[in-house]
């Protein structure tokens, strides 16, 4: 494919300024910005020709011999096409960074002050960051042991649909802001203590953007979103806990005229559970034995996180406050918050009767005649030690 004039891939006049070609620029950047645009080889294209056109133009020496002797000139002399591969992205970023407000990367968070704000870091021109949205979801603890996609209806700033976001009406360009000739920020002279002082501000005209458009959009009012809402599928990962935010990156608010669209953070609740105890990834839960299964041994069903049961053994002569793990059975770990499935702790208790028949209880009273029915100095000391480790 033949490469199109640098001029032309800019938009702008044989004899434009540096701040008209680097304005241009600055405007295809942000338009064709990957961050923007996620997987979509064209806007990338365009995103790289249009770095080529800038390297070439904002260079006086590059721009000479790109004027004189067309792309040739350009050969051995420096420019793109002597490497033949055009520019990468990591160039483009390390090179240009500043042109997005003094950060290579351009990430859509982090790169810009973040809620709802601009930075006009570096004196280049503001791009808006629409403000980060929060919600609260309150999950059952079977929806943690799975995780789970929830839908929300939330109300945002949306893109305008009459005038796409530029805020503009059609037709309606941009002019120079007037008062602050498209610096973006006005000097005042103030009195101080020690003098007169000259302090920057941001321009009130064009909040620092440097120009004004001409014919503000009626649907808009020239701010290229309006109120609106939206169904949001919000992912949530297996193993989330009380408190933790998760972060849904570009679903809050759309940035004015285009700019970039915030996040909506997501505060996780947890609703208690009436079979489940949770510490950490850990499960614990409380099983009542009687008191023959705990004396005699045998096996009792527990019920797992995942609506399963599972038969466990239970030993002869178990004491109450006895514990069995049962491995992998509790909760997963969130990415990125330790590792590995945690176990399912059951504690074990045992039943004594509320009430005795006549014949129980002549049973029981025959059997505390016996010496083995008192309890041994090493139970009680291991039953002690436990009820110490509880408290500790
Ligand atoms: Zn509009
Ligand atoms: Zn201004």
């Amino acid at each position: 494919m033949a490469k199109r004039d640098y001029y032309e891939v800019l938009g702008v006049a044989k004899n434009a300024s540096e701040d008209e070609i680097k304005k241009a620029y600055r405007k295809l950047a942000i338009k064709y910005h990957p961050d923007k645009n996620p997987d979509d080889k064209a806007a990338e294209e365009k995103f790289k020709e249009a770095a080529e056109a800038y390297d070439v133009l904002h260079d006086p020496a590059k721009r000479q011999q790109y004027d004189q002797f067309g792309f040739d000139g350009l050969s051995g002399a420096g420019g793109f096409s002597s490497s033949g591969g055009g520019m990468n992205m990591d160039d483009i970023f390390s090179m240009f960074g500043d042109i997005f407000g003094g950060h290579s990367g351009f990430s859509s968070r982090g790169g810009f002050s973040g809620f709802g704000g601009f930075s006009s870091a570096g004196g280049s021109h503001p791009q808006y960051r629409g403000a980060d949205l929060r919600l609260r979801i309150k999950l059952s603890l079977q929806e943690v042991a799975t995780g789970t996609t929830k839908k929300f209806k939330v109300k945002k700033d949306v893109v305008c649909t009459h005038c796409h976001g530029s805020g503009a009406e059609a037709g309606s360009g941009s002019d120079t802001c007037p008062t602050c000739h498209g610096q973006g920020f006005v000097v005042k002279t103030v009195r101080t203590m020690i003098g007169m002082m000259q302090t920057q501000t941001e321009c009130p005209t064009c909040h620092g953007e440097g120009t004004v458009i001409k014919n503000p959009c009626h649907v808009c009012h020239g701010d290229g979103v309006v109120k609106g809402e939206e169904v949001v599928e919000i992912k949530i990962p297996a193993g989330v806990a009380e408190g933790m935010v998760v972060n849904v990156p570009g679903k809050g608010n759309a940035g004015k005229r285009n700019g970039i669209t915030g996040d909506i953070q997501v505060y996780i609740e947890e609703e208690p559970n009436n079979t489940f105890v949770r510490d950490g990834n850990d499960l614990v839960y409380n099983e009542l034995l009687d008191f023959s299964t705990a004396a005699l041994g045998g096996s009792v069903e527990i019920p797992l996180i995942d609506g399963g049961r599972v038969r466990v053994k239970i030993e002869p002569g178990t004491q109450p406050g006895k514990t069995l793990r049962l491995r992998g059975k509790g909760l997963p770990a969130v990415e990125g918050y330790g590792r590995g499935m945690g176990d399912l702790i059951v504690n074990l208790s045992v039943y004594v009767p509320k009430t005795l028949t006549s014949e129980e209880r002549a049973m029981l009273e025959r059997l505390s005649q016996s010496t083995n029915f008192k309890g041994d100095n090493d139970t009680k000391r291991t039953i002690f030690q436990r009820f110490k480790n509880y408290f500790s």
